[in-house]
């Protein structure tokens, strides 16, 4: 699998790797589906995708229980990306929701903790200096943040004394290219990742759209390749982006794999943006 630098961590992570939204529940557990989970994690795994992104808000701890389970014996070749929820960023709630996600992850540390949102409440301040405890305490390695704006990113890096934020995780995909006026160009300039969610737009972009399909279906038979490649591949042709679809089907999962490790030429991207923007 293709690697990226992860920020400015020298952590060298897969440019694919999973995302675990409604894998073990919503916002509520549901076990019925525990062991086909499972063992799509584990061969996401095998397949190189060895970046799994959760969070506690993923059915409430289920998710983080069932990537647990998936990563046992194999700690050290994993990444593990959780979150803690916006109405747990005091300093206290912090600590407390690190406690209950390396429990359900069965772990001693995590690797990247992420901010899921901003709290409108909390001042930022206080969270970061909860993750920077967390850090010199060994409990996580680095800090990330999600759905933040360059505002906010400033803000929650001059907050920070001793460590840098190395991640934004935002929505980014064919569909929304948001991103790309002013929260891009940030990350490119200060060296963050941005870890690309919904990168399939939930599936969306190869089933139900229509728009710009056939210059997608061209490049696809050009590069000997799926839809879904393309438009992943497209992401993570950009320098801080790597993508986290998430996949519970095996055959997603292996085409998802073969988005990574090739390029298209330069003017075929510059197609695509034209086609998409
Ligand atoms: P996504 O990855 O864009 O799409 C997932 C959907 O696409 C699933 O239905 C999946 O089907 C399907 N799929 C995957 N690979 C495919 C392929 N090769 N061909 C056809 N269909 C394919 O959407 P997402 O789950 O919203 O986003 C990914 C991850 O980002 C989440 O799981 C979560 O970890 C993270 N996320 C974070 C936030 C945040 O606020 N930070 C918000 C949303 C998402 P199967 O499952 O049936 O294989």
């Amino acid at each position: 699998m293709e690697t990226k630098e992860l920020g400015r961590t020298g952590i060298e992570v897969a440019v694919i790797g999973m995302g675990t939204w409604k894998l073990g529940g919503s916002y509520t557990p549901d076990f019925s589906d525990d062991q086909k989970a499972i063992e799509s994690l584990k061969a996401g795994i095998k397949l190189g995708l060895t970046l799994i992104d959760t969070a506690e808000m993923y059915g409430a701890g289920h998710s983080e229980e069932l990537v647990g389970k998936a990563i046992k014996g194999l700690r050290e070749k994993i990444f593990i990306a959780t979150k803690v929820s916006p109405e747990h960023l005091s300093y206290d709630g912090v600590l407390k929701a690190s406690e209950r996600s390396l429990k359900h992850l069965d772990t001693d540390y995590i690797d990247l903790y992420q901010v899921h949102a901003p709290s409108p409440s909390i001042p930022i301040k206080e969270t970061m200096r909860a993750m920077e405890h967390l850090v010199d305490e060994s409990k996580i390695r680095f800090i990330g943040v999600s759905n933040f704006s360059v505002k906010w990113l400033r803000e929650a890096q001059h907050s920070l004394s001793k460590y840098q934020i190395v991640s934004n995780q935002v929505e980014y995909n064919l569909l929304n290219r948001g991103i790309q006026k002013d929260l891009l160009p940030f990350a490119e300039k200060e060296n963050m990742a941005i870890i690309a969610y919904s990168p399939l737009a939930t599936g969306y972009l190869m089933h139900y759209c229509s728009h710009g399909k056939e210059t997608l279906k061209q490049l696809a038979v050009k590069y000997n390749k799926t839809l879904a490649q393309i438009c992943l591949n497209w992401l993570i042709s950009r320098k801080p982006v790597i993508a986290i679809p998430k996949a519970i089907n095996i055959k997603h999962l292996k085409e998802n794999t073969g988005a990574a490790g090739w390029r298209m030429k330069p003017e075929d991207y510059k197609v695509i943006d034209k086609v998409f923007s």
